[in-house]
């Protein structure tokens, strides 16, 4: 079952409100504009029951039913939620409920996959956020969730029996490294031969997944007939590979489409190129 309700809403002090609303752009952050919002999510549980009378669908940008939870303004969330009005889900009234109601960011989906003492050991990395920064892409939380939950349980054994700060050890993650890219290949590297041996060497690692993509951004060349692409293509992240080894290929190797039987090319260029950098 999944057990999300803790990374939505940690604790008293603070929430996420993040996905709201699910339309806007992608690339808004809780703490763009940040004294604005603050002010529209005071208005906006001010004005409430005036605005649930004027109900009006959302632009994309903002929303109206998104709002501070408590008069000292440490939480925010929907004020239209079926928790807050009885059971009665009023999110309708700004035209995207459906939307609202399966709203679901990868972060909480990796959250969940973790233990809860996991989970706990997560939180305590945010223990003085407020609402703001706690839902923010910035947040080294959300950054590490980002990653899958085998990636970010290396990073919590590790922290727990290690003395530097897990900021200042696993920055590197999200800002040298991009899970998209690098997901499948930490994770190995992490399972073979453990953390340290990633940190210390982050450049040497850089360089060989750098050559990897160049190798297999190759396969896109095989002409009909001679090689792969003489077959049926099938989407990489259909073919019987990990997933986070299908978002390498799509996101570095610029491949989207390859046949079946393009997964043994794949695994031919990319094992022993792990196992000559795990020797390295
Ligand atoms: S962005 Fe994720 S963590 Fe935040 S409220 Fe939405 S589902 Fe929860
Ligand atoms: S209706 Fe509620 S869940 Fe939907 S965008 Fe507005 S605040 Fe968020």
């Amino acid at each position: 079952m999944l057990k999300l309700a803790s990374l939505c809403f940690p604790d008293p002090e603070k929430s996420c409100f993040y996905c709201c609303p699910p339309i806007r752009d992608p690339e808004a952050d809780t703490l763009d504009n940040i004294e604005e919002r603050r002010a529209a999510l005071r208005l906006n549980r001010k004005n409430l029951a005036e605005n649930i009378l004027r109900a009006q669908e959302i632009p994309g940008d903002s929303c109206w039913g998104l709002g501070f939870l408590d008069d000292a303004e440490k939480q925010a969330g929907c004020l239209l939620h079926p928790l807050r009005h009885n059971g009665r889900d009023l999110r309708h009234l700004t035209g995207y409920q459906f939307k609202c109601a399966n709203a679901l960011c990868r972060e909480a989906l990796v959250f969940a996959e973790l233990s809860p003492d996991e989970q706990k050991f997560c939180l305590t990395l945010c223990r003085d956020m407020d609402s703001f920064t706690y839902s923010s892409r910035s947040n080294p939380l959300m950054r590490l969730l980002a990653w899958e939950a085998g990636v970010v349980r290396f990073v919590i054994d590790d922290s727990r029996e290690n003395k530097p700060p897990f900021i200042d050890k696993y920055a590197f993650l999200w800002q040298e490294l991009d899970f998209r890219l690098d997901g499948f290949l930490v994770f190995e590297i992490l399972k073979k031969a453990g953390t340290d041996f990633l940190c210390q060497r982050l450049a040497p690692y850089i360089l060989f997944r750098n050559r990897l993509i160049e190798d297999l951004r190759t396969l896109q060349n095989e002409r009909p007939g001679q090689g792969l692409t003489s077959a049926p293509l099938l989407p990489v992240h259909k073919l019987d590979i990990p997933l986070s080894l299908s978002r390498l290929l799509k996101f570095g190797a610029d491949l989207w489409e390859l046949p079946a039987a393009g997964r043994e090319s794949i695994l031919s260029k990319t094992e022993p190129a792990l196992e000559k950098f795990l020797h390295s």
